[in-house]
């Protein structure tokens, strides 16, 4: 189960702690949009979410947002602000880890993962070799893909923290 298991978990995305992982050589951070940092398919960049972005920028991270989702919902939720994307990511496939570190002159070892999905999210980043940061959900509903995502992760949470017992 190790392979799904996050570095830190957060109760939520503004927990992170940006100056920590500054410090400990981490240059990069691949960001889920969808329950991460917005509400699922229809939340936009809003100004707790715009700050957050900048605080990481000011700290000196490169900021790649990483979504499943399509270029027009990821597009929706940046709005006019300026950070680069991989949208249809197939997380939790590497390809879109490889081509946002690309984007981003980085390499796995100096990179975050946020998200709030163990199914793709963090096991994409520990495929890749990532540090994989996971946040706990904005909003209780999910697509019905998620949805069927949830119900395995829950089953995965269950046998990480048995493990930790
Ligand atoms: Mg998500």
């Amino acid at each position: 189960m190790s392979v799904f298991r996050p570095k830190e978990i957060l109760q939520t995305y503004t927990d992170l702690d940006i100056d920590n992982l500054r410090k400990n050589g981490f240059d990069t951070i691949l960001i889920d949009v969808d329950n991460t940092i917005a509400i699922p398919n229809t939340g936009t960049c809003d100004e707790k979410a715009e700050k957050f972005l900048n605080d990481l920028k000011k700290a000196g991270f490169k900021v790649i947002i990483l979504s499943n989702n399509n270029r027009r919902r990821v597009k929706m939720f940046i709005r006019d602000i300026d950070v680069d994307f991989v949208s249809l990511a197939l997380k939790p496939l590497p390809f879109g880890y490889l081509r946002a570190m690309a984007k981003a002159h980085s390499k796995p070892s100096k990179t975050v993962v946020l998200g709030d999905q163990l199914m793709t999210d963090i096991l994409g980043a520990n495929l890749c070799g990532c540090y994989g940061i996971y946040t706990k959900r904005l909003q209780e509903k999910d697509t019905t893909m998620t949805a069927i995502n949830r119900r395995i992760e829950n089953i995965v949470w269950r046998k990480i923290l048995h493990e930790e017992v």
